[in-house]
Formats: C-alpha cells, structure tokens, sequence
C-alpha cells in the first residue's frame, strides 16, 4: 500500500480506480468533425490567444532578461502569423475533417521535418520553434477538455491541476472524487468539487505517476490522503469511517424540513451555491430554503462560444421553476482570473485577479451584459429573481449597472414582453472597497453577497490560487470578519439584508460569529447546509454573543 498526503478540500470517502488525466496526452485527440467552418474559427480563437500569450512573454523578458533574450517571443509571434503554417492548418481541418488539435500536432511534424532537413543550422534550429507554438495553440485549445472519461464505471480523476473550464465538462456521474497534484482550497476547482459534494484533495504529489493508472485506491477527503492499493486494515477503517458518515447524513437529512431558528428565535436563511441546473436537486435534497449564488459563468465555461439570449433564458427559466418560488439569485457573468474562456479572446494580463474582470468585463462589453440581462429579466417572470453584480468597488459601477438593467426592462417592456419589475438588484461584497463603502452602497441595492473568497484574497493580498502563499492567510482573518461585521451593520442601518455566499460561510466554527453579527443569510454547498442548520438550532445567540464576538478582538 502507498499513502499519499495531500490537502483535503471536500469531505467524503471514496472507493474506486484512478484515471489518470493529464494533459500532455490527452490533448491531442484525433477526432473527426462535421462543421469545418466552427472548428477553424475555434483554432482562430486558441491561435489569437497563444499569439498574445507571446506577446506578454515578450513584455515580461524584456524586462527581466533584455531585448536579445526577449526576441524568441516576437519570432514565435511572427511563427504564428506564418501564411503556410496557417494554410496547412485550416486545410487539413476541411480537408481532410479533422480537429484543430491534430491538425495543428500534423502540421508541426511536417514543418519541423522540413526545417530539421535543411542545410542552414539556422533553419534546422526552427524546427524546436515551431513544435514549441503549436503545443502553445494545443494546450490553449485543450483548455477545455470534451469531458470524456474514457471508463464504463465511475472513477477517482488523478490530475496534474484541473481548470474551472475543464471540471465543469467533465461528466459527473463518472468522477468518484477529484485528487491533484496541484491546486489550492479556494480555487474554484475546489470549490466546484464541494458544490458537487465529490470528495476532493489537492496537493497530492505523485499522484499523476503513470505506475498508479488504473490502481485501486481510496480517497479520504477529510484527512486529505489517498490510499493506494490499500491494505486490509485500511480498507476496514474507511468502510467503517463511510458507514458512520451515512448514519450522520441520515440523521442530518432529518432536519430537512426543519426551520433554520436558534433556541432563541433568531432565524438564518439557509440557501445554496450552484454552478449548474443540476445541482438544484442536491440543493433541494438537503432543504436548501433558495439559491444562494447561482454562479452563472459556467453556462459560459461549458460553451464553445457565447451562449445566446434563449439558450440563458432557458437555464435561468428552468432554475426558477424548479426552485418553485423560492427565491434564486442569479450572479451575472463573473469570468477571469482562473474562469477563462477561450471565445473571449480576452488579452492576456499580468495580474489577471486584478485585470478586467467579473462586472468591468460586462460594463467593458455592454451588448454581452445585456444580452445576459435580458435573459434573466425574461426568466423572473417565472419565479422569485434576485441578480447580483460580482466584483463591485464603486457607487459610479452601481449606478451605471442600474441605467443599463432600467435600459433592458424599458426595452422589454415596449416588446410586450412580461419580467418582474420587482426582481431584486444585489451586490456582491468581495473587495475591501465595496466593504469599506458598503453604506453607500446600501443605499443603492436590495441585498448585499458577502464573497469571502475574493474578500480574504484582496483584503490579504494572498492569491487564493497560489497554494504556496495559502499560509500567509488565516482562513479566519481578523481583518476579514471585522469586514464583514462592517458590511451586516451598514446593511442593516438602509434596511437591507446580507448574506454570506463564499466558502467562510460554510465553516461551522464561524456560525455562531454570523449569528451574532446578524447575517441573514448564509448561502453555501448543498451538502453543508444540513450540517450548518443543525448547528443554528444547537445555538442560543444571547447565550454565546459576548464570546462569539472576542473573535473581531
Ligand atoms: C467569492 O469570491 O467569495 C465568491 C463567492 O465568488 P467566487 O468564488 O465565484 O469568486
Ligand atoms: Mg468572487
């Protein structure tokens, strides 16, 4: 048996094969396509990418290693632009219907035969070049992978990292659990993991090593290890350790219909994080009273180019109606930073968490952010709709978001087309700006989103991807839970609620803080609300305020 120690990110055991996905090899897939034409475009996009990718490598070595170092990147850049390069590529795609992938890995063999064959050592030095921008557009147009799982039975997936656009394609019903060599807990990987309630643990090292393809083993995502090719006495110790869980999910899913009050009648609005249609079931199996966050991107993450008016419509459409009245909060699109979308062509940027990002991509492109608006204005007349505007630093933003929701119901509205005048207008608080400005705030919206993620990031300076700065945060920062007090208090003071949709919302050991703050509401995974109800009922707030509080001290 081999243990390997990671960092356990969502709770679970899980029992099963390991497939191995890495990236070097699955990228590239020969398959055969029917629409030529979308499959040259979708090699334009990943090509433009690579190109400025390049560009900003360019930058960077100028900087740090001078303009004779820095040259590779502009001769790479003009690779790329190179006519026969281009031709060989586009033709074998609708010629001969193949991918973009092997069009552009054929294209590298023979341009770099040709080049390894001439008499110039020059030359034949290119040959390294141009297999080098091909992986470049390769690996960009393998950013999002098909979701196939090549296995009949459901498996534990072993990568080296996995991005938010790859996970979200992967077909859930197969994955057993997520273990990866890389990773950090509040990537949006992680956090995808425990919206999906799949045991999950990053930072496993060696995980990927092609000796455990197709190994049994088990996960343990509480105590981050997997087991390889257990032992006997560990295969006793986790069926046992799975056997209580089920006990405990089972006395848990008692309180299902249970109102979330403390034994002092302080209520807590218990609602969900979903990232797709799906996840409303789990979210109604656990008693979810609305959603929380509905982290509207990954429509946009699973598409191979922007999803239309009707096509949003139709998931906001169906979330509301399934949700029966409930309210939903729909978050409009919040890409960047690690959410990348190829289609967007997006230029790439040195410091992409503080880029053009979430909100200041829609108020960048307003046709985009209407086109989403429309969608959802559409949908909230078939339920109880709250949109929510992500990564908001000033009043001026909120404003200008108002004028353009007001410009798309006018628009609706002259259509004949029938929406909630009274759909709700909600910010979220993820930046040390927004919170620090939250009175001001309070007086332009109905609700406020405390985004903790974001929130520690920026108010710690941590990159919450970087799994080696993570120990420089204090997942419970004071300066973070004086923010938040900040924010429940000023919302308060307009009328208003708040609510807390990161993941801090989900710790049990901060229930008793929110509670004592006031927050109104907590939105998290489907699979921690049980557990967060049983702990507001467990609570009396008169009793534990005055200790809870100490922790702003
Ligand atoms: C957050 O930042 O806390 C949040 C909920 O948004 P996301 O994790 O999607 O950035
Ligand atoms: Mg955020």
């Amino acid at each position: 048996m081999i243990t390997i120690q990671g960092q356990g990110v969502c709770g679970g055991i899980a029992f099963g094969k390991l497939y191995r996905m890495t990236k070097g090899e699955s990228k590239v897939k020969r398959a055969h396509i029917s629409d030529a034409d979308a499959e040259i475009k979708r090699f334009e996009a990943a090509r433009a990418r690579a190109y400025d990718e390049l560009g900003g490598l360019y930058e960077k070595a100028l900087g740090e290693v001078g303009e004779e170092n820095a040259m590779i990147f502009q001769i790479h850049q003009m690779m790329l632009d190179d006519a026969d390069y281009l031709e060989s590529i586009r033709s074998i795609i609708a010629d001969q219907k193949l991918n973009a992938e092997t069009a552009v890995a054929m294209t590298a063999d023979n341009f770099a035969e040709m080049f390894a064959s001439m008499d110039d050592s020059y030359m034949q030095a290119r040959a390294a070049d141009v297999r080098d921008i091909s992986e470049r557009v390769i690996t960009v147009l393998a950013g999002g992978v098909d979701g196939g799982i090549n296995s009949s039975e459901p498996v534990i997936i072993a990568a080296e990292d996995l991005a938010p656009s790859e996970t979200v394609q992967l077909e859930k019903s197969k994955i057993l659990a997520f273990v990866t060599e890389k990773g950090s807990a509040s990537s949006h990987t992680s956090i995808l993991a425990r919206t999906m309630n799949i045991p999950a643990v990053i930072g496993a090292a060696g995980i990927t090593d092609k000796k455990y393809e197709n190994a049994e083993a088990i996960v343990d995502g509480f105590g981050g290890k997997i087991y390889i090719e257990p032992n006997e006495e560990i295969v006793k110790e986790m069926t046992e350790r799975k056997a209580e869980l089920d006990k405990e999910n089972e006395l848990l899913s008692s309180l299902k219909g249970v109102k979330a009050r403390t034994k002092d009648g302080q209520s807590m609005l218990l609602y969900a994080n979903i990232g797709h249609i799906d996840d409303i079931a789990p979210a109604f199996k656990n008693g979810a009273e609305g959603v929380g966050l509905f982290r509207s991107e990954f429509i946009y993450l699973e598409s191979k180019t922007y999803p239309t008016e009707d096509e949003q419509f139709s998931v906001y459409k169906a979330a509301l109606e399934k949700m029966a009245g409930k309210r939903v909060i729909i978050r409009t699109l919040d890409i960047g930073a690690d959410k990348r979308v190829d289609y967007f062509d997006m230029p790439a940027e040195e410091n992409p968490a503080m880029g053009v990002r979430a909100i200041r991509i829609c108020l960048t492109r307003p046709e985009l952010f209407k086109t989403q608006l429309r969608a959802l204005y559409r949908a909230s007349a078939f339920g109880r709709l709250g949109i929510m505007f992500p990564m908001i630093v000033s009043v001026e933003e909120v404003t200008e978001i108002k004028r353009i929701c007001a410009e798309v119901r006018a628009e609706l509205k002259d259509e004949g087309v029938p929406f909630d005048e009274k759909a709700e207008l909600g910010i979220m608080i993820e930046t040390p700006a927004a919170a620090l400005i939250s009175d001001k705030l309070a007086r332009e919206v109905d609700f406020f989103s405390i985004g903790t993620n974001d929130l520690t990031q920026y108010t710690t300076a941590v990159d919450r991807q970087n799994p080696t700065a993570a120990r420089f945060c204090n997942e419970r920062h004071t300066a973070v839970l004086r923010l938040i007090k900040m924010v429940v208090d000023n919302s308060h003071k307009c009328g208003i609620w708040t609510g807390i949709c990161g993941e801090l919302g989900a710790d049990e050991s901060l229930t008793e803080l929110f509670l004592a703050m006031g927050v109104d509401e907590l939105s998290v995974s489907p699979g921690r609300i049980l557990p967060i109800k049983k702990k507001v009922l467990d609570t009396d707030v008169s009793e534990i305020r005055d200790a809870a509080l100490e922790l702003l001290k």
